[in-house]
């Protein structure tokens, strides 16, 4: 497996349930800490719009996946991972149709998840900082979620460690050499050259994120998966707000406040692009600014808050094609591609881990 965020720790755990697999994690960091450093780790299964296919089935089944994951690694670990199931509650702004989230709410309930529709004055009754007179109505979503990625991630490499899973961090992987056999149409890679040494290897997972692209130029398929910047903050309250048991995440014109632990909240993110001509982005201040302003504009308590951390990180978005990329680089036979996860990477690596595991025992399964 190359590569240690969220989805190659996902993918090294959910193979190490396989008897007789060796496996091995390679990083040129340490684990977490490129795009899923940054991540705040929203899981928005049945708030998001999509009605149906693929790629909503895979939201719903990870969601499902993370009510019994969390458990089962802080047994296996011990360690504290933080998981908020207090669902997720998306505020509805003035020109929002209510009848469209009615229509989606009738859908959920036949795909057997649930969605409240808030009135004003429930919305009030329930989250009194939230205010704002623009603000119509609130869906609430009790089966969403959100976690926290580097600790999961952490404890993905314990708990798979556990099982003989071995990993390597700081070992970037260099080159990925490939042979063509002549009876197949399809090329195989039997080598990995890393910053170690050469490796032979039966099974490739490329879960490396930004650094899939110039791996898969070596190989002469390149997949193009381009970054997207994104900047949060972590403000610290005297008070927490509103109920202590009623704490979900709240969602507003696409930024999130999501309550940690003794007053502390995580607020973003920006979502920034690189010009045209390059590849580089730096964060914009002026940016982050507009999403602190924006979470003060519904909760405007948070305008007293002490401004603890900012932080920014990259996403990996593929190019020209829908996020994210899972299943063999097309010409090879025995490269499995885990990459171009975009705004959902936390949210979809239960999911991506299970149709890794599916293809590696030969079920076809392509995302
Ligand atoms: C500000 C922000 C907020 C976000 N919020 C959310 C959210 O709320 N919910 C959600 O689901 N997602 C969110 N995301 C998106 C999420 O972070 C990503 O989709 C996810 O982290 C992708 O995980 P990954 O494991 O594929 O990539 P990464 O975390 O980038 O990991 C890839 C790893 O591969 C390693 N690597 C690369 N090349 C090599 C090589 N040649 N050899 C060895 N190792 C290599 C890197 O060092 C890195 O550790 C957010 C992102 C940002 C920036």
């Amino acid at each position: 497996v190359i590569g240690c965020g969220v989805v190659g720790a996902m993918v090294a755990y959910e193979l190490s349930q396989i008897p007789d697999l060796e496996i091995v994690v390679y990083d040129r960091r340490q684990p977490a800490q490129a795009s899923t450093g940054a991540a705040l780790g929203v899981l928005m299964g049945a708030i998001s719009q999509k009605i149906k296919g693929s790629r909503l089935q895979m939201r719903l089944a990870s969601i499902t996946r993370y009510n019994t994951l969390i458990p089962e690694l802080k047994a296996l670990t011990g360690r504290k991972i933080p998981f908020n199931q207090y669902g997720i509650l998306r505020l509805c702004f003035k020109d929002e149709d209510l009848s469209d989230w009615q229509k989606l709410a009738e859908t959920r309930r036949s795909q057997g998840w649930q969605l409240d529709i808030l009135g004003k004055s429930q919305l009030h009754v329930h989250y009194p900082h939230i205010q704002n007179d623009e603000i119509t109505a609130a869906i609430y979503s009790p089966g969403d979620r959100q976690v926290d990625p580097v600790a999961l991630t952490l404890a993905l490499v314990e708990a798979a460690q556990q099982q003989g899973v071995k990993f390597r961090f700081g070992v970037a992987v260099e080159q990925i050499h490939a042979q063509h056999p002549v009876d197949s149409s399809f090329k195989t890679c039997q080598t990995l050259q890393t910053a170690e040494g050469a490796i032979a290897t039966d099974w490739i997972v490329l879960a490396a994120g930004l650094g899939s692209t110039p791996l898969t130029q070596n190989l002469e398929q390149p997949i193009e998966i381009r970054p997207v910047l994104g900047q949060a903050l972590r403000l610290k309250l005297e008070q927490p707000l509103g109920q202590p048991d009623l704490q979900p995440i709240i969602t507003g014109e696409d930024i999130h406040l999501v309550p940690l632990e003794g007053g502390e909240y995580w607020v973003g993110a920006t979502v920034e692009f690189a010009g045209e001509t390059s590849r580089d982005i730096f964060p914009d201040p002026v940016a982050l600014e507009t999403v602190l302003q924006g979470a003060i504009a519904f909760c405007p308590a948070l305008a007293k808050a002490t401004i603890v951390q900012t932080w920014s990180g990259l996403r990996p978005r593929p190019q020209g094609r829908p996020a994210p990329i899972i299943g063999l680089l097309p010409g090879y036979q025995n490269v499995l591609l885990a990459t171009g996860h975009y705004r959902n990477g936390v949210l979809l690596a239960p999911a991506t881990a299970q149709a890794v595991r599916g293809m590696i025992l030969g079920e076809a399964i392509s995302v």
